[in-house]
């Protein structure tokens, strides 16, 4: 038996959204006060963008509308079957007043590979770069400018057809919801503990690791809460064949740094290749070091912590930039110091690729897009 992803109709030309403006936008005061102290997720702006495909008529009906609830039929698939993909980037306010994204064109592509995974229809690139726009055009007000601060972006797509029969959905929804985001580490980066996971896997050889989809956020969610009971504030995985090679925190990549200079980052096909983590190899390579992403087992970095030649840890994602990792903690063992200070060069990292979002120095590798 084959199984065949639906083919979209495609209509050969760009979406054209459609606005219609809120009417119980907040006002400017009250819009104030929540950018004066956003937190993260917690607060959206005013409006949001849908887009329906369907089988027969394939993308149509872009719109920008006022943020609200999503009236669903109780038998779309999306409750059911988990058939669900997002994305997550940022709008930063650069010192100009301009609004900027970091590389759209690779979240497009990474949305595109996961929706090919979940048998859900690809959104082109332009259609999916000019969503980013086009919400951001009217809701502008919402990024903030304090020090980093800003628009956390939140493209979905899900399965919308009421039918309980075991099939991709003939009937899709893509949305585009922004969250207001403060500054992820305030009052200065401080190094988290990390909990080895060895009882659970997030993904396994063959499934969805690599595809951003709920459902390994689902599969995280209990190995995380026995985290926080250990103190630490991420979980790590290692895979489910051997039980032997890193894989990711629930949310976050992770690189290993040598005494050398050289950078290590796990290879696996049930990663999620992260933009970060593509960003930061690609900055440490422009300063000359080593990076390899390969396989790593937990082995290598127990016998690197002990010689001495492992000497900074940390993980990476959009929401956090790079977090440094003072330990990683085990049933019956635990790497790193504790209270350990952030690394030289996971700070230098931090700093030049947060330099570069907010437009601080040069964009030389044309990363950035305006949004506004
Ligand atoms: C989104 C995500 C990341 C980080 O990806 P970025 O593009 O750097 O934000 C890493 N791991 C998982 C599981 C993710 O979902």
């Amino acid at each position: 038996m084959t199984t065949t992803a639906p083919t979209p109709a495609t209509t050969g030309f760009p979406l054209s959204f459609a606005l219609t403006p809120s009417t119980d936008a907040r006002a400017t005061a009250e819009r104030e006060a929540i950018l004066a102290d956003p937190g993260f997720g917690k607060h959206f702006t005013d409006h949001m963008v849908s887009i329906e495909w369907t089988l027969a008529g394939g993308w149509h009906e872009a719109q920008v509308l006022p943020y609200g609830p999503i009236s669903l039929d109780p038998a779309a698939s999306v409750f059911h079957y988990a058939q669900e993909i997002f994305e997550g980037l940022k709008a930063y306010r650069h010192a100009d007043g301009a609004i900027y994204t970091f590389r759209p064109e690779a979240n497009a592509a990474r949305l595109q590979r996961s929706a090919a995974r979940l048998a859900l229809p690809p959104l082109s690139t332009e259609d999916f770069i000019e969503s980013l726009k086009q919400l951001v055009a009217v809701d502008a007000s919402w990024v903030p400018d304090a020090a980093e601060t800003s628009l956390y972006l939140r493209p979905f797509m899900m399965a919308t057809e009421s039918f309980l029969g075991v099939r991709s959905a003939q009937k899709v929804g893509y949305y585009l919801i922004a969250s207001p985001a403060g500054a992820y580490f305030t009052g200065g980066v401080t190094p988290v503990n990390i909990w080895l996971s060895t009882e659970f896997n997030r993904a396994g050889h063959g499934g969805m690791g690599a595809a951003k989809t709920g459902g390994n956020y689902a599969s995280s969610l209990l190995p995380q809460e026995l985290a926080y009971e250990k103190g630490c504030a991420q979980v790590l995985f290692l895979d489910s064949q051997e039980g032997k090679y890193l894989e990711e925190l629930g949310g976050m990549n992770l690189f290993l740094v040598y005494k050398d200079g050289t950078l290590v980052t796990p290879e696996s096909d049930s990663i999620l290749a992260g933009i970060t983590r593509d960003s930061i190899m690609q900055l440490a390579r422009d300063r000359g070091h080593n990076v390899e992403l390969r396989r790593v087992s937990i082995e290598e970095w127990k016998e690197g912590s002990a010689s001495g030649d492992i000497v900074e840890v940390f993980a990476c994602g959009t929401a956090a930039v790079i977090t440094p990792v003072a330990q990683l903690l085990a049933d019956d063992f635990a790497l790193g110091t504790a209270g350990a200070p952030a690394g030289e060069l996971t700070m230098s990292l931090r700093q030049e690729l947060t330099d570069i979002q907010y437009g601080r120095v040069p964009d030389r590798h044309n990363w950035l897009t305006r949004l506004a």
